[in-house]
């Protein structure tokens, strides 16, 4: 089997609640989402998505994605799509380092690989344990009672998982911390992600001032060493996101003991062939998860739950439907969040049929 033509699309995506803000007044209001078709000469087609955090989130941004992709995408034509080592080797050497334009054609060609094998992605990356997944909700940085009302309105909907946007003045995020964790349940799950937003002391003046709060501490700082003083500083739980971004860093934090937690993003560390390297690796060290990615759609939310739904439910700690935030629905037959939590699809592939309607005329088409 061989690709014979790739194409790109991009879709807005209005974020239902109107604005995200998180550390530092960084907010977004619409995603700028790209989807990829690849077309291969069996006549199956593969969809993947990629959707940055705005462009000052991580080093990406959406119209990278779609330039990155007309890069990667003749080196790809010729390609068998079903030799996913293959075609990540391919794209490493055609061009250096932007994981997250390789995210969506690697999400892509698992698509296709599912299909032609009759099997869903999720027993692709290995089955699904359990009956679903627990799902957490992203709660927009606001003055500390607005966020613990938030809350308390999702806690109602089925979410037992909040992460709060900090990682701004300390004083107002311990009172965020405060307010929240009052409107919980204790077996409820609260994880404050300051997104790199706190210098040092200002994180270990939080760390400190919630030390008798049931709270995870996200992404404090910027750096790596920083993160570090913090969490040999802290009694609390401490997850890595931003600065967890290979499987070598991964290596080097799990040896420093610098987090209990990750939060692994599959555009993040370059779709979903390497997040699941970095996901069986975590397993193998002990460390649990959040599985999710900067953003998306319904293409990005089924690729969640495969790898999230594949893995060992003692080292899932939570992850995503980014699908039900946004207004536009860029395909079908992505799963649905119930009662706080979803499953992934059973049908082959990734289990998505791509509303074409939504989706336009390609930005982007290299044929063989
Ligand atoms: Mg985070």
């Amino acid at each position: 089997m061989k690709v014979t033509a790739i194409r790109a699309y991009q879709v807005d995506l209005p974020l239902r609640e109107g604005t995200y803000t998180w550390a530092g007044g960084k907010s977004v209001s619409t995603f700028d989402s790209t989807v990829v078709a690849v077309d291969t000469d069996a006549g199956v087609t593969g969809y993947g998505e990629v959707c940055p955090l705005g462009p000052n989130y991580l080093p990406a941004y959406a119209e990278g994605a779609r330039t990155g992709i007309g890069v990667l995408a003749p080196a790809l034509v010729g390609v068998d799509p079903t030799e996913l080592a293959v075609v990540n080797a391919r794209m490493d050497f055609a061009l250096r380092g932007h994981p997250y334009v390789k995210s969506a054609l690697d999400m892509a060609c698992w698509d296709i690989l599912g299909k032609v094998a009759g099997q869903s992605v999720a027993t692709l990356l290995g089955g699904c344990f359990g009956e679903g997944i627990a799902l957490y909700r992203a709660i927009t940085q606001l003055p500390p009672d607005e966020m613990a009302r938030n809350v308390a309105g999702y806690r109602a909907q089925g979410y037992t998982r909040f992460q709060l946007k900090v990682g701004n003045d300390p004083d107002t995020d311990i009172a965020r911390i405060r307010a929240v964790r009052a409107v919980l349940e204790p077996a409820d799950v609260l994880v404050a992600d300051a997104n790199t937003g706190w210098t040092q002391h200002a994180a270990i003046r939080v760390a400190d001032a919630v030390r008798d709060v049931d709270v995870y501490i996200e992404q404090p700082c910027a750096t790596y060493e920083q993160c570090l003083a913090v969490r040999r500083h802290t009694n609390r739980p401490v997850v890595l996101d931003e600065i967890v971004d290979d499987l070598n860093m991964l290596v080097r934090a799990a040896g420093d003991g610098a987090m209990d937690v990750i939060n692994l993003k599959i555009s993040k560390v370059g779709g979903l062939t390497k997040a699941r390297q970095m996901r069986d690796l975590a397993v193998a060290l002990g460390i649990a998860m959040t599985i999710e990615d900067t953003w998306g759609g319904d293409i990005v939310t089924a690729a969640i739950a495969a790898l999230a739904h594949s893995t060992p439910e003692a080292f899932r700690f939570s992850a995503t439907d980014f699908n039900s935030y946004v207004t536009v629905s860029n395909a079908e037959g992505a799963p649905q969040r119930v009662n706080g939590r979803m499953a992934s699809s059973r049908a082959p592939g990734l289990g998505v049929t791509p509303r074409m309607h939504v989706l336009g005329k390609p930005l982007l088409e290299v044929k063989g």
